[in-house]
């Protein structure tokens, strides 16, 4: 089996979890998984603007949003936060190229036409916290072992979600209530401004007249682009100790993944993890009766049927 850093996260976390997705699929998809696989798939994209918006579209056509709000609404949300979270990331990485696989590692890298490798990673916020788990997991710590070469961690702040928006510069702004051109993200200091008293919200999926280019420049005049965008490189070092045990244990799990069980004991503590939500497999697993996957097709498929659709 090839590994990736998924699988290895997932069966961290729970082999149940990583035995019914090998089979299945949930027919929905979260919002947050609708915008990192718009964004991945437009990052490599000689067009990523609109190829993150199309590649939005085109998923959200074959699969539920798991959403309490509007479906409709919220893809375009996430299609205009995606084709701008790529026009920045490509302008300011260059055109990206994926690692390639091997025999034996799936990456999850980006590569830089200069040969540096991305780690992208969407959070709502980023402390020392959050950058030490990412630093930690097996996105990070799985691909410096199997590619045995540094990486780049570009932490990308898309803030909260709330009522289907990320509540961040990149979606979120204000015009001035006179000037529907002026566009602002904070307060410059200029008083005639009058900045917070009358300025009116709006939301860039609402506002497609103004550019992408514009919308960015003016986040980065009002001194709101460099914190919501920040790269750490983790280096590489065969001889620390964190590496050898690291590929001692993927080789150990890579041999337990094989006999991942659907049946295997619950691993409660990752069923509502922080940072992850609820697990997609909560149906099957705290159903008040016994059930499985293929006895609720409204909420799951095959991967087969999935690939093919
Ligand atoms: S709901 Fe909990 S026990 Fe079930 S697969 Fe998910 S993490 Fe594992």
């Amino acid at each position: 089996m090839i590994l990736n850093a998924e699988i290895l996260d997932t069966f961290d976390r729970c082999p149940r979890k990583l035995a019914f997705s090998q089979k299945w699929e949930p027919r929905a998809i979260s919002p947050l998984g609708l915008l990192y696989t718009a964004i991945e798939s437009a990052l490599i994209s000689p067009d990523p603007e609109q190829s993150a918006k199309d590649e939005t579209l085109r998923i959200a056509k074959s699969r539920e949003i798991s959403t309490d709000q509007n479906a409709f609404t919220v893809t375009r949300h996430i299609g205009f936060l995606a084709a701008i979270l790529v026009t920045v990331l490509q302008s300011r990485l260059g055109q990206l190229t994926r690692v390639p696989a091997t025999e034996e590692w799936e990456s999850n890298l980006f590569s830089t036409p200069s040969g540096d490798r991305h780690k992208i990673l969407l959070v709502s916020a980023l402390d020392d916290d959050r950058l030490r788990a990412a630093a930690h997991s097996w996105a990070v710590i799985g691909e410096l072992v199997a590619l045995q070469s540094p990486l780049t961690l570009t932490a990308v702040v898309i803030g909260s979600q709330r009522a289907g928006k990320r509540h961040c510069a990149w979606a979120k702004g204000y015009i001035h209530p006179k000037f529907a051109t002026k566009l602002r993200f904070r307060e410059r200091g200029a008083k005639e401004d009058g900045f917070g008293n009358g300025w009116l919200t709006i939301w860039r999926e609402q506002r497609g007249e103004i550019s992408t280019e514009k919308w960015i420049s003016t986040m980065a005049e009002d001194g709101v682009l460099d914190s919501l965008i920040i790269s750490r490189t983790i280096p590489f070092n065969a001889e620390d100790n964190r590496m050898k045990i690291a590929r001692r244990d993927m080789l150990e799990i890579g041999e337990k993944i094989k006999s991942a069980r659907e049946d295997a004991p619950m691993k409660r503590c990752s069923c509502d993890s922080v940072g992850h939500g609820a697990c997609v497999w909560q149906s099957v697993c705290w159903s008040p009766t016994e059930t499985s996957p293929d006895q609720l097709p409204q909420l799951y498929r095959p991967i087969s049927s999935a690939a093919r659709s």
